[in-house]
């Protein structure tokens, strides 16, 4: 069975980190489309604090470092984004309390408890035009594949997160500022889904996986 160790997952959070700083400008152009324009500022003022932390955070269990990022998500990243990325890594977290690696099953399992977590905290339902649009096809692709071959999966998620983009693109927004702005929102994509998918595609090309994007958000 496939496992990933802690410092893998602090690796593939280290490389997370170098996405949302990189994308910050495009992130925050992104979501001044419809809404407010702070999403790419928020999160790389969060992720900036994570990335500097990373080194020396508690690694003794994979629930005590994602907990630990869930605070600084709290703290540091603005917007209604910190409580909602941080709800998920303190569910992940919750869920892989103890744990000093996580099987594909637990994996599957901590993606589920964050995602509840977020539909709990945020109020969206699945069509409201926010990540978890994202969130809910990856948790159900995790729970069809077996995890044999950890790079399938991540294509395979990579490639929801992708679709996401553009079955979400012309509808209007419900929660979140971008309803504030209602019709507005039709005919621009979700920030918050954009980034889970620059995130994962991101992904695949650090750790050579072939994917070849759809969404014009991930080809530019
Ligand atoms: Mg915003």
């Amino acid at each position: 069975m496939t496992t990933l160790t802690i410092d893998q997952i602090a690796g593939a959070i280290d490389v997370t980190c170098d996405t949302v700083i990189r994308n910050e400008k495009y992130f925050s152009d992104l979501d001044g489309l419809a809404g407010d324009g702070d999403f790419g500022t928020s999160l790389a003022t969060g992720f900036k604090v994570i990335k500097a932390e990373l080194p020396t955070i508690d690694r003794s269990a994979v629930g005590a470092m994602l907990l630990k990022i869930a605070m600084v998500c709290s703290k540091h990243v603005g917007g209604s984004s910190g409580p909602i990325w941080g709800t998920g890594f303190m569910k992940a977290g919750m869920a892989s309390k103890g744990e000093t690696e996580v099987s594909y099953e637990k994996l599957t399992e901590m993606v589920g408890a964050a995602l509840e977590g977020i539909v709990a905290r945020g109020g969206a339902q699945r069509g409201d035009k926010t990540l978890i649009d994202a969130l809910i096809p990856i948790h159900e692709k995790m729970q069809e594949m077996d995890g044999s071959d950890l790079g399938a999966v991540l294509a395979a998620v990579t490639a929801e997160a992708d679709k996401a983009i553009d079955e979400t693109r012309t509808l209007v927004a419900h929660r979140g500022r971008a309803s504030q702005v209602g019709e507005r929102s039709a005919n621009t994509p979700d920030p918050g889904i954009v980034g889970i998918a620059t995130i994962l595609y991101d992904w695949c090309k650090h750790y050579g996986v072939d994917y070849a994007p759809q969404a014009a958000e991930l080809n530019r």
